[in-house]
């Protein structure tokens, strides 16, 4: 979610079936989950983008969880 790119039009929090997205008055954004798939109805409905997919594989996610893992052992038997 670019937080820069939206405007605060809450359209992604009629479109969201589970109810998850918030609009924070403080900040004039939203804040929502991560729990949809594939083409999630809030990035779909967003009309200025700043909403969008990533596949968590696709970014290197596990890899980097093993790197973390590794090193965080190596520091622990230092
Ligand atoms: S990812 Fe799915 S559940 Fe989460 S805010 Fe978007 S539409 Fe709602
Ligand atoms: S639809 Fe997009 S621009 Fe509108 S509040 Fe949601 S994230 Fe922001």
């Amino acid at each position: 979610m670019l937080e820069d790119v939206c405007v605060g039009c809450k359209v992604c929090t009629i479109a969201c079936p589970f109810g998850t997205v918030n609009y924070v008055a403080d900040t004039g954004k939203v804040q929502k989950c991560d729990l949809c798939g594939g083409e999630p109805a809030c990035a779909e409905a967003c009309p200025t983008g700043a909403i969008t997919y990533i596949d968590a594989s696709w970014t290197g996610l596990s890899r980097m969880q093993q790197w973390a893992d590794k090193l965080g052992n190596q520091n622990a038997a230092a």
